[in-house]
């Protein structure tokens, strides 16, 4: 079985084809830039060493639909596809950030799912509309194969009342559908399967932390493999320090930008979602440039790292707290994956609470599931890479094979 997996944002295209024979990916690619005056489409060959051989066109993509159908010549190409026809294709998965309460797992795409994912634009502007381009596009270039919907919200359904509620009037919710959403849900769940897998227990048996840093950064706190809680809210604004967003500020923060510093709800908007975080703090987001120039004595560089870590271990703390008893904390992500530091501040003194790292396992740099906990941790500590395209393949190809 084939599995197509498209992330579409406003002006790209992210794909992946899966061979679910052998459950990885044999193609990559993005299409970035759409509607621009060069757009850049890199395609990625995978062979079964994981070697890739990589083509770039920069040529105009006019459209999303454009975009699609270029990307289907790359597909059928004799030197870089994988199939000979688009038929081959057997089914569709599509990431959807927002799926609001209506969905709670992964979904087929019929008219009354579009009108669902239509219906939560208001909860995700940014995201949703480009998310129904790639739905309608595909659907109309395969309209024979399965489209699933595999939504970045769903994992976090299960998240309790007493969690998912804000202490604002009550009517927000009712009416306005104002709540704590979550989003990375794929990733968070991805980590937690395959962790869990790695400990070989079920899952429905632990309690977890999961910590996702990459641009974007969440953390979930699983019990007996259900979410329960999650750092993101209405939006991916709130929790963690992130790359370009602040995270959790004081609530009254906007009006004091607005009362005394003039600035608009557009303006305030741009501010905590764009220029704070990692590079509001010491004016870069990438982590890997961060670290080197702490490393060198950039005092606004360290304090972005001691701020960032502080708000990690303050949630490893909270959801500790709130799930009684832990098994294990997975780091996963971009950071989570490969950096050291970060997990060892994010960790530190946390010893009474049963964490306790080995700092030569914790130094390996790999690119597998592995354990960086001493053996008398009573929690473990795992790094597990995250993969959002293959649990999306495999969503779907357990929904259609339901
Ligand atoms: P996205 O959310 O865009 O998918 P990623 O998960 O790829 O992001 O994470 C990107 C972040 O990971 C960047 O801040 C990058 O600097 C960081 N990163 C990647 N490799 C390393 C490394 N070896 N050490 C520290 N940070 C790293």
């Amino acid at each position: 079985m084939k599995i197509l997996v498209i992330n579409t944002g406003s002006s790209s295209i992210k794909y992946q084809l899966f061979d679910m024979d052998q459950k990885k990916a044999v193609v990559a690619g993005l299409a970035e830039k759409i509607g621009e005056e060069t757009s850049i489409l890199t395609h990625e060959l995978l062979d079964s060493n994981g070697e890739e051989k990589e083509k770039v066109e920069k040529e105009r993509i006019n459209d999303h639909e454009q975009g699609m159908e270029r990307i289907v010549n790359l597909l059928i190409d004799p030197e870089w596809g994988v199939i000979r026809d688009k038929s081959e294709i057997d089914a569709v998965g599509h990431r959807v950030v927002h799926g609001g309460e209506a969905f709670k797992s992964s979904t087929v795409i019929t008219s009354e799912v579009i009108s669902a994912i239509e219906e939560n634009i208001p909860l995700a502007p940014l995201h949703n509309p480009p998310n129904l381009t790639g739905i309608n596009v595909a659907r109309s270039l395969f309209p024979d194969a399965p489209q699933v919907a595999v939504f970045d919200t769903a994992f976090h359904q299960s998240i309790p009342k007493r969690a998912y509620l804000y202490a604002v009037p009550y009517e927000l919710y009712e009416k306005h559908r104002v709540r704590r959403y979550g989003f990375h849900g794929t990733s968070h769940e991805y980590v937690a399967q395959e962790g869990a897998a790695y400990l070989n227990r079920p899952l429905q048996d632990l309690n977890l932390i999961t910590v996702h840093l990459g641009n974007g950064a969440s953390m979930s706190a699983i019990k007996k493999g259900k979410c329960v809680d999650t750092t993101m809210g209405l939006t991916p604004l709130e929790g963690l320090v992130m790359g370009t967003r602040s995270g959790d500020i004081d609530p009254a923060l906007p009006f004091f930008l607005s009362k005394n510093l003039g600035l608009s709800i557009d303006e305030i908007d741009d501010l905590l979602n764009k220029k704070s975080g990692l590079k509001g703090l010491c004016g870069i987001n990438d982590m890997r440039g961060i670290e080197k120039r702490a490393a060198a004595g950039d005092q606004r560089a360290a304090v972005a790292l001691d701020v960032y870590t502080l708000r990690i271990k303050k949630y490893i703390g909270a959801y500790y707290a709130e799930l009684g008893n832990l098994d294990a904390v997975i780091f996963t992500a971009g950071i989570g994956e490969n950096s050291p530091k970060i997990r060892r501040m994010s960790c530190e003194n946390l010893e009474d609470l049963g964490l306790k790292l080995e700092p030569e396992k914790n130094k390996v740099k790999s690119s597998r599931t592995r354990e960086i906990s001493s053996e008398d941790s009573r929690v473990k500590i795992l790094v597990v890479p995250t993969n959002e395209e293959k649990k999306i393949a495999l969503e779907t190809e357990n929904v259609i094979k339901s």
